[in-house]
């Protein structure tokens, strides 16, 4: 936290706004707004899930249509796909940033299309605050006449070609999380490049009231928005943003210097300039036949060991048993990742003396 948390929820006990309206919740919008360059509309809501979810509507998905989702992700990308009732299309990530592959999501398309059934939506995700060939996306996007829902929950920060992640689609999902690098407990965003779009956002998010004196209903409404309390958390974590994020990277560039050297040891890194990650998580790859057999298991049970928590990378969803029956386009990229990959501890009160027993623990099981 940054201190300054307090001040805005004491606001909204000092002026009784507890409720999900009032001035944090505004504020809040409008922070994130000027952070994001102006460029998109904002409505606050309770998770990145409900986001993703409104999203999803917005976009007009309805039982029985399809939507491409990158497969190397965590399941939130691909819920709210079947709360609408639709088929996720998985498709597979490419070596470079992690994420959807360019190739794998055209073929995929085709397919769909030779099929019968043209994909509503694409939702691309940033993985661990790594921006996504967006050039290429958004192309074959535009090629298809499909739209983009960006899952941006791990990137708020993160840009590329200097445009900020969560500005590409129509449409993009913010996570506030406990775990993510800036967070309000639990909490999300939409952002929407249209106006008219997050007005409808907010009817549905408070429970689709008709314009009438009592209480009238033609659409099903969510109760999605944001409480003003927790917008106070967001308000006084904006102020912090910019450090969080210079926070996250100096950890990966400390990982970096001192791991750089191990054979078969590679992170995941921009691809050039045009990439700027926040580095929310810094990740590594351990490739076993490179390393003279050391596996990426063998550096978790060893952090384990020393108690330090670490995490293998997201199981993608093709392999989860609950979406087994989902089509799926690619190979065995996303596959490869999470059998050799391991979040490392990236926290951003980390401080040096943290950094370097991981460092310490890792070392000791290569020569
Ligand atoms: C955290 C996360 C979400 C979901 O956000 P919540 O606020 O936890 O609902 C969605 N997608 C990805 C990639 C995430 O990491």
């Amino acid at each position: 936290m940054s201190g300054r948390e307090q001040h805005f929820i004491q606001n909204a006990f000092d002026t009784n706004w507890v409720a999900p309206l009032g001035p944090n919740v505004d504020a809040f919008e409008k922070d994130l707004k000027t952070f994001l360059g102006n460029s998109v509309y904002v409505e606050a809501v309770v998770s990145g899930t409900a986001a993703l979810h409104l999203g999803l509507i917005l976009l007009g998905v309805e039982a029985d249509d399809e939507v491409l989702c990158q497969s190397f992700t965590f399941s939130a990308s691909a819920n709210p796909i079947r709360y609408q009732g639709a088929t996720p299309v998985f498709v597979d990530s490419e070596p470079d940033t992690w994420n959807m592959s360019p190739e794998y999501l055209e073929e995929a398309i085709r397919d769909r299309i030779k099929k019968g059934k043209k994909p509503k939506a694409i939702i691309p995700v940033y993985l661990y605050g790594m921006p996504a060939k967006m050039d290429e996306i958004r192309a074959i996007a535009n090629r298809y006449e499909i739209s983009i829902l960006e899952d941006a929950a791990e990137a708020l920060g993160s840009a590329y070609k200097g445009v900020p992640c969560g500005t590409f689609g129509e449409l993009a999902a913010l996570s506030f999380n406990g775990n993510k690098i800036i967070t309000t407990s639990g909490g999300g965003a939409l952002l929407a490049k249209s106006e008219e779009n997050i007005r409808k956002a907010h009817f549905l998010a408070t429970q689709a009231r008709d314009a009438a004196p009592h209480y009238q209903h033609s659409e099903i409404g969510y109760n999605y928005r944001m409480s003003n309390i927790v917008a106070g958390i967001g308000r006084g974590q904006m102020e912090v943003l910019p450090l969080r994020i210079e926070q996250r990277r100096k950890n990966n560039q400390y990982y970096r210097k001192h791991l750089s050297a191990i054979e078969g040891l590679t992170f995941q890194t921009e691809p050039s300039n045009d990439f700027f990650s926040n580095y929310w998580l810094t990740s590594i790859i351990i490739d076993p036949e490179k390393t003279g057999g050391v596996k990426r298991e063998d550096v978790h049970l060893a952090m384990e060991e020393a108690n330090i928590e670490s995490r293998p990378l997201w199981k993608p969803m093709h392999l989860q048993p609950v979406f087994s029956s989902c089509p799926y386009y690619g190979e065995k990229v996303s596959e490869s990742l999470f059998d050799n990959g391991l979040c490392l501890p990236s926290g951003s009160v980390l401080m040096e003396d943290d950094l370097s027993r991981v460092v310490k623990v890792i070392k000791s099981l290569f020569r």
